[in-house]
């Protein structure tokens, strides 16, 4: 089962290591590599010389597409209010809990309708759809499984989401040594949503 993860976009060439220079265009693939999508971002002259042929026959190959660098910002931008669904699906991905699956789901859509993100690839993994999302200014990739909601489902995982998004997800203050640890509050939370 491919599980969520988030794959930030290198900023270097991941084939000659040269670092990646603002607005510089660079060809991203993305591989089922044993259960786990990889991806791999190459320079122009790298693709050109070394992944163009034969890239989209490789074994496991799931999508390519092309983009364009940008270098991340000095200063974190302004729209807080804009951030606060992609914050929260970054920490709910982190967290990897199996309650949070449909919020995630319903999250990415919100940005995807708010063009935060942008579905690049489609694929399939024992009849889950997973979905390619990517941050188009970060270039990060999320990988989003399709929870199969049911329209009886739909109303209550809103309610989740909405919440979550009022009160934030709140993890322990101190790094939990064990991952039960971290459980009793995250129920807390479920039961008030
Ligand atoms: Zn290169």
């Amino acid at each position: 089962m491919i599980d969520w993860n988030i794959q930030s976009r290198a900023h270097e060439c991941q084939a000659c290591l040269k670092p990646f220079v603002d607005k510089q265009p660079y060809h991203t693939v993305l591989v089922d590599a044993k259960h786990e999508y990889q991806r791999q971002d190459v320079c122009e002259p790298c693709w050109t010389a070394q992944f163009s042929q034969g890239s989209t026959e490789r074994k496991g190959f799931i999508s390519h597409w092309q983009g364009v660098y940008e270098a991340p910002p000095a200063a974190p931008p302004d729209a807080i209010q804009k951030e606060t669904a992609e914050t929260l699906l970054r920490k709910l991905m982190e967290q990897n809990d199996p309650q949070y699956r449909a919020a995630s789901y319903i999250l990415a859509v919100m940005l995807e309708r708010k063009r935060l993100l942008k579905v690049k690839a489609q694929s399939n993994e024992n009849g889950t759809r997973i979905f390619i999302y990517e941050q188009p200014k970060t270039g990060d990739v999320f990988t989003i499984p399709d929870p199969n909601l049911q329209l009886n489902q739909l109303e209550e995982v809103q309610r989740q989401v909405g919440a979550l998004l009022e009160h934030g997800l709140n993890p322990p203050p101190a790094p939990a040594t064990e991952a039960s640890a971290a459980a009793p509050q995250l129920a807390d939370e479920a039961a008030r949503a």
